[in-house]
């Protein structure tokens, strides 16, 4: 009747401050990301106030073959009436849990706060709805909750972020572990960077044709494109093979096939080969630097930077020749290329990167239209750029530069060509 492969997602996510238009609910898509391994669909995403009754209405609508999210409203204040919710809409008490209290108590103790005495109720997250089974919070103190009510398998998740995130792993495990689950899809992920959606797409048609049975899917996110592929228990061997084809066709346009940052890449390699790293930034305002420092651990490789927005910084600290700029334009090849061969010496880094481009709205013209960035890498004994025309709006364009420098970076540490040849994204005006 209903088989774990039939089953469909809701997500109902609960807070009066997603109404109000104070947060977004970003938790659903963390959800969406975590289904893709087991392949549920996402049937609906329900928006609802921080009230039992509305709580349990969301509930009214969700049907047996359902797996039904219920995410916010775990904390430990009056307004948080999820566990009530839930409970009185299964007609199941909520059971006072010693292990939770206990585990709540100590953490409390451990940070200077106050415990909160069982004569005043006791720490409204030490109750679970009779049936349910929690979850340890890793990083939070509201345990997840997973379990079947009135035939309905059930996640019920803290509505912080980083919290629910940290929990997804245990809960989908536990579902799984009672049946809640059709068993995870294998994925194999390609990470690429520099390539547009359409020509990473037209680039693996073929082979994407060939293993049509396969799950295919292209993800836009800040570094690039993701790709992944996905089959089943009984598909292993043309995923294999379509697998080996796609590395092929892909090669080194692909800087990770894990689910790690273009960032992260750079810096394990860098790290790897004892290189420092400057930058001279003109269009992405400081956003490469605030990448590059956004992991912890930067800083046993990067040394700095300069935000070299107008022209005179531009000459003054990148040290760009005035007569260069002028004959050449801020937006060149030949400026690019000063600027990181200029901040490279001056900071006494290995290599250095430097971006400027027309980031639009404004400012295009028909030589250089909007998304026009030139992008350079200066070593020890030489200097590369490329020019880009990025095809967004002013936000992806500095996202996708930051990236390009990035990934060019990323091609000199693995010894391919820095900016590679036409059929990529890339162009290089001779
Ligand atoms: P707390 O212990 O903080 O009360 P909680 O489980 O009760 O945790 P909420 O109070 O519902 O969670 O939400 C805490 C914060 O998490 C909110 O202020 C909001 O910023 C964020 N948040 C809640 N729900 C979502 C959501 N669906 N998407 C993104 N952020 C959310």
């Amino acid at each position: 009747m209903n088989t774990p492969e039939a089953i469909a997602a809701r997500i109902i996510s609960v807070g009066d401050e997603l109404l109000l238009g104070r947060s977004s609910d970003t938790n659903a898509t963390r959800i969406e990301r975590a289904l893709a391994p087991f392949a549920i669909p996402v049937r609906d995403i329900l928006v609802i106030a921080d009230r039992i009754d509305a709580i349990a209405a969301a509930l009214e609508r969700t049907a047996p073959e359902d797996l039904v999210f219920l995410c916010g409203g775990l904390g430990s204040t009056a307004d948080d009436v999820t566990r009530a919710g839930l409970a009185a809409w299964a007609g199941v008490a909520l059971e006072h849990r010693e292990d939770i209290a206990a585990a709540l108590a100590q953490r409390r103790r451990r940070r200077g706060l106050p415990v909160l005495s069982a004569l005043a109720g006791g720490d409204p997250q030490a109750l679970v709805p009779a049936g349910m089974t929690p979850v340890a919070n890793p990083v939070g103190s509201a345990p997840g909750l997973v379990g079947r009510l009135r035939d309905r398998r059930l996640i019920v998740l803290p509505g912080v972020p980083q919290e629910l995130e940290a929990l997804l792993p245990a809960v989908l495990a536990a579902s799984e572990r009672f049946g809640a689950l059709p068993p995870a899809r294998r994925t194999v992920l390609w990470r690429t960077a520099q390539l547009a959606e359409m020509a990473l797409a037209n680039l693996i048609e073929p082979v994407r044709e060939r293993y049509a049975d396969l799950q295919w899917s292209y993800w836009l996110v800040e570094w690039g494109v993701d790709l992944f592929v996905r089959g089943g228990a009984a598909q292993q061997p043309e995923l294999a093979a379509a697998a080996q084809e796609i590395d092929a066709l892909l090669g080194d346009a692909v800087y990770g096939r894990q689910m790690m940052s273009l960032p992260r890449v750079v810096q394990e390699l860098m790290l790897a080969q004892g290189k420092t790293l400057a930058v001279a930034e003109s269009c992405t305002g400081g956003r490469l630097g605030a990448a590059i420092t956004a992991e912890p651990g930067s800083s046993g490789y990067f040394l700095g930077g300069v935000v070299s927005y107008a022209d005179a910084v531009k000459s003054e600290i990148a040290g760009v020749d005035s007569s260069t700029l002028a004959a050449a334009g801020a937006v060149s090849g030949r400026v690019a290329e000063d600027m990181a061969v200029g901040i490279r010496r001056r900071l006494g880094a290995d290599y250095a990167l430097a971006v400027t481009g027309i980031a639009g709205p404004g400012g295009g013209t028909a030589q250089k239209p909007i998304g026009t960035t030139w992008l350079a890498l200066a070593g020890l004994d030489a200097v590369w750029s490329g020019c880009c025309r990025y095809p967004g709006d002013r936000e992806r364009n500095r996202q996708l530069a930051v990236a390009g420098a990035l990934d060019s970076l990323r091609r000199a540490l693995t010894g391919v060509p820095v900016f590679p040849a036409a059929g990529l994204s890339w162009s290089r005006p001779s």
